[in-house]
């Protein structure tokens, strides 16, 4: 892959529309020139997404489920090229983009290769009746995704859009277009039909993102990133009452009750909150602890906080990585002013680090631990995607449960206890579409993801993607009885 990005249309390369420059967050520098698709390049890739789309849903599914397992081969292939890629747009370190980022890309092409494989047909008898059902594609989808997670994320879209018969018009962030390039590159090596599975570059609202969600020859859009960028999209649909899937953003929350595994808890909350530089969706911003153990498990989340490492992304024991951009560093660091000025007390963090090398230059803020704000607080309600989080007491399991759902957000929840009946009985109670009990972020692919409230519109995962991406006729026909 070149440090020109061009777009990926009905499988060749296409170098169309004014360039713009993505930044490298480690250091501020240049790392690629990226095309900007305008309307001219949208029309062609939804031209070329909807001439291949109908021979592409007429193969068998098992024939497309065998083009996902070869793209999953190619994903480990060309792994370490991917890894390169995806570090120099996000600064994460190499650990987490070899152990989770690129894996996850490859496992989403084998796991909807499975799942789509191996669904029966539906069909119902009644007395001389036969009721079964067809489920077919949606047409042409856009997929749009945000920058923290790209590869994953485009992934898990592209996976189940096209084992269900769609041809796709992939935009990735304009932060992050360096892996979707290489995965268009991918595409084109193994020969995968052509206009099947398209790449255009580009920003969002007012261009490409915009021009590609409401393009008529769209039939459908998926979309991660910012709940507001979801109701503009879907505003922007709404003539043409397209469906739409939505995974947003969130405020989670994590409940840590004195019978918790104290070093458990601890440990599970430096993930949850500072993981990717705590942007991830389901990373936690609140958390409430039972006043007993409140005091220690501060005093314990602020040390670990502070012994988080900002090596460089290619040093293995790196454990803290910079904000995208110098637009995201100014809004995490001016949460943190906000902080300050609604009376919270700083126990870590608060500032930006100082190296005395090139990574002056990039966008790293400190990790920050909060306390003593009240829950109305703006810092305690906005969604920040930083690494940083508040931390509140609580008396009562009733009272951590109604601090937890006080949100206008329902994405995800943590829940540290070891006590069963109140691990279900909680989890049960909170307003999110994921809880995690005793652990963080694992995740079977198979089961539904996603929110409630502002977080999101539908599931992705499983059947509940394929349900998604495909649209069920059913078919009823009278059996006659024989007459003879
Ligand atoms: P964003 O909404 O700014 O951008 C996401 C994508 O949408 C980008 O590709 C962007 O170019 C495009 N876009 C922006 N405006 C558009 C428009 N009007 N029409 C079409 N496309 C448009 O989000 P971001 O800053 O890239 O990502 C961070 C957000 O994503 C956070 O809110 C985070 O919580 C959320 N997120 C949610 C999940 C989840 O699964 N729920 C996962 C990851 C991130």
């Amino acid at each position: 892959m070149s440090d020109q990005v061009t777009h990926f249309i009905g499988g060749v390369q296409v170098a169309e529309g004014a360039t713009f420059a993505t930044h490298d967050p480690v250091t501020g520098g240049v790392v690629r020139l990226v095309h900007e698709a305008d309307r001219a390049v949208v029309d062609k890739a939804v031209a070329a997404a909807r001439a291949a789309q109908p021979g592409w849903a007429a193969l068998p599914v098992a024939e497309r489920a065998g083009w996902m397992r070869r793209l999953a081969d190619a994903i480990e292939a060309r792994f370490e090229e991917l890894v390169a890629a995806e570090i120099a747009d996000t600064g994460k370190s190499i650990t987490q983009t070899r152990t989770l980022d690129i894996p996850r890309g490859a496992a989403n092409f084998r796991s909807f290769a499975e799942i789509a494989a191996q669904r029966p047909d539906e069909a119902f008898h009644l007395k001389d009746v036969l009721s079964y059902t067809v489920r077919r594609p949606l047409g042409v989808v856009a997929v749009i995704v945000p920058w923290n997670l790209p590869f994953l994320l485009a992934t898990w879209k592209i996976g189940p859009a096209l084992v269900a018969g769609n041809a796709i018009v992939v935009k990735p962030s304009e932060h992050t277009p360096g892996s979707m390039a290489v995965l268009a590159d991918i595409a084109a090596e193994i020969g995968l039909p052509p206009g099947v599975l398209n790449v255009v570059h580009g920003l969002g609202g007012g261009s490409t993102g915009q021009f590609l969600v409401e393009h008529p020859g769209v039939d459908a859009v998926t979309f991660t990133g910012e709940s507001r960028t979801g109701s503009t999209i879907m505003k922007g649909v709404a003539d043409r009452v397209k469906p739409v899937s939505f995974e947003l953003g969130g405020k989670n929350a994590g409940l840590v009750f004195a019978d918790a595994d104290l070093d458990v808890a601890v440990e599970g909350s430096v993930r949850s909150v500072f993981t990717n530089g705590g942007q991830v969706c389901l990373c936690t911003e609140r958390l409430y602890v039972e006043r007993p153990v409140f005091e220690e498990f501060v005093t314990r989340l602020a040390k670990r906080a502070g012994e988080l490492r900002f090596g460089r992304p290619e040093d293995e024991d790196t454990t803290m990585m910079p904000m995208i951009s110098a637009e995201h560093r100014d809004k995490v660091l001016s949460y943190y002013r906000l902080a300050e000025q609604e009376g919270a007390e700083f126990r870590a963090g608060g500032g930006v680090p100082s190296f005395g090398d090139e990574r002056d230059g990039g966008y790293y803020v400190e990790p920050t631990v909060l306390t003593g704000l009240p829950p109305d607080s703006r810092v305690n309600r906005e969604e920040i995607f930083g690494p940083v989080c508040h931390v509140a007491p609580f008396d009562t399991e009733a009272e951590a449960v109604a601090l937890a759902n006080d949100s206008e957000y329902g994405l995800a929840a943590t829940v540290w206890t070891s006590r069963l009946s109140r691990a279900h009985r909680v989890a049960q109670s909170l307003e999110a579409g994921l809880v995690w009990v005793n652990t963080w972020y694992l995740r079977d692919l198979r089961t539904p993801f996603g929110g409630v409230k502002l977080s999101g519109i539908g599931r992705e995962g499983g059947t509940d993607s394929l349900d998604f991406y495909s649209e069920p006729t059913t078919i009823t026909i009278k059996l006659e009885p024989e007459h003879e």
